[in-house]
């Protein structure tokens, strides 16, 4: 071999970075390696696990020189687990690390280096902040497991306790795991497409301690759901519902088509400001309550509504931004990919007494130009648009139509960057990033923008 590096060499180096996955960057004579767990400023002993033409990965074995940031990791199955890949960065730091990450694409990508990227708005307790949990059940050597799967594998890491979600959710699951033998519940086995008990969901309203909880069955036919129903009531005795999902495919999708209310009601409610939502097993809903406030109050902010404002939202999920933005607009006009979430959206503005919020099903490519092409017009455009980013049809939608105000939320640095160049080139002005953590302990960010038509 003719690498600088080969696999299994054991080397000591000097982590220089940090990639968006959270992983420790050291070169080599300039050959990278990449190593989870390692952070910046430190000296580390790796052993090289694979090395590809342009950069390789390596294990952390030994930390030789700590980072001033380095904190223990409180949970047990990190880094194996791959729910979180910061644990062992201070909570500041992360926050840090964070902005840096929207701060390097707003500069490389957008080549915006003006533009202001504000500190990241954090939370005063980033643990236990998931209102949802989906954990996969299995057996390994013959002992039923459950937990999450390692990060890109379907590999379950087995745990009782998990730091990031509601605290009912880590008391089902272990209680779940000590009974199914006696039951008489076997886990589901996605090699042999056997078993029954592929997924447990457990759902929290933040506001209203409501809490669903769905099984997750190959079969509909499901003998033991009696018993299933005492023991979660057993364990979590302010159930409000319990749900039987039939999914009886070989497939990576949790839910199925079937779904069956064991006790309780079909769906929990949640409210964010003043707005409640009714939330069904499938639907998709923000999975950080506390932090959706905050990223919702902000896009808020960034629309500067008065009233008089016609406004669209744009990928707009199960309507949670519209039905914000509505109070206090003229009118909003939601769209979304999705039948059942504008199911959703007509059903909780109705719920809420909304009557200024109008919702279509269709990719917001196609239904946003027709909206104009009818002759409606709108001054403020808010997108959320998945990781991918904005369709490029919709963004020459805005160049034609030029709305004065665009307030774009993303949940991707470097498609948000590269929207925001578009856009600049098409005469909007970035006004400011505010970059917001949805998800602590994990190395995602949310940033929520502002962008205003350049006045002519
Ligand atoms: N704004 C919502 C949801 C954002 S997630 C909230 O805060 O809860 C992004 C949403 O975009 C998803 O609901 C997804 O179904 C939807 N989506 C994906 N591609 C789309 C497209 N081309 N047109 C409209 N919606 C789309």
């Amino acid at each position: 071999m003719s690498f600088i590096v080969n696999r299994n060499d054991r080397l000591i180096v000097s982590v220089e970075d940090l990639t968006h996955d959270g992983s420790g960057v050291a070169k080599v004579e300039g050959y990278p390696l990449f190593i989870p767990g390692a952070l910046p400023d430190e000296r580390v002993e790796i052993e090289v696990t694979k090395t590809l033409k342009k950069y390789g990965f390596a294990k952390l074995l030994n930390v030789k020189q700590a980072s001033h940031d380095r904190v223990d990791p409180p949970c047990h199955v990190f880094p194996e687990c791959g729910g979180c890949q910061l644990q062992h960065l201070s909570y500041e730091g992360q926050l840090l690390r964070k902005r840096k990450t929207v701060r390097d694409v707003i500069d490389r990508i957008a080549k915006l280096p003006h533009v202001p990227v504000h500190p990241v708005k954090g939370m005063e307790n980033p643990w236990r902040y998931r209102n949802k949990s989906q954990i996969p059940f299995g057996e390994r050597d013959g002992e039923v497991i459950s937990g999450f799967f390692r990060s890109r594998t379907h590999h379950i890491v087995d745990t009782d306790v998990c730091i990031i979600q509601s605290i009912e959710a880590d008391h089902l699951m272990t209680a779940l795991k000590r009974e199914m033998d006696v039951l008489g519940i076997q886990a589901y086995d996605e090699k042999t497409h056997k078993g029954m008990l592929r997924h447990l969901i457990v759902r929290k309203g933040r506001a209203t301690n409501e809490i669903m909880v769905v099984f997750v069955t190959r079969k509909k036919k499901f003998p033991q759901k009696e018993a299933v129903v005492e023991l979660v009531k057993h364990v979590i005795p302010e159930v409000t519902s319990i749900i039987q999902n039939v999914n009886d495919k070989k497939t990576n999708v949790i839910f199925g088509e079937e779904t069956i209310v064991l006790h309780g009601k079909p769906f929990i409610v949640d409210s964010i400001g003043d707005i409640d939502f009714e939330i069904s097993a499938r639907s998709f809903y923000q999975l950080n309550p506390e932090q959706t406030e905050v990223l919702y109050g902000q896009a808020l902010e960034y629309a500067q509504l008065t009233g008089n404002e016609s406004v669209i939202d744009a990928y707009c999920g199960i309507g949670t931004i519209s039905l914000f933005l509505a109070q206090k607009a003229k009118e909003v006009y939601g769209v979304e990919i999705v039948p059942q979430a504008i199911e959703d959206a007509k059903r909780n503005a109705e719920l809420n007494g909304i009557d200024n919020a109008y919702f279509e099903a269709g990719p917001a490519e196609v239904v946003i130009p027709n909206w104009y092409a009818e002759g409606k017009r709108f001054d403020v455009l808010v997108v959320d648009p998945p990781r991918k980013g904005c369709d490029e049809k919709l963004l020459n939608t805005i160049l034609e139509y030029k709305p004065k105000r665009i307030v774009y939320v993303s949940c991707n640095p470097a498609t948000l960057a590269r929207d925001l160049r578009i856009l600049e080139d098409g005469g909007y002005r970035t006004q400011e990033v505010q970059p917001v953590d949805m998800f602590p302990q994990s190395s995602h960010v949310e940033c929520v923008s502002l962008l205003q038509r350049e006045t002519m």
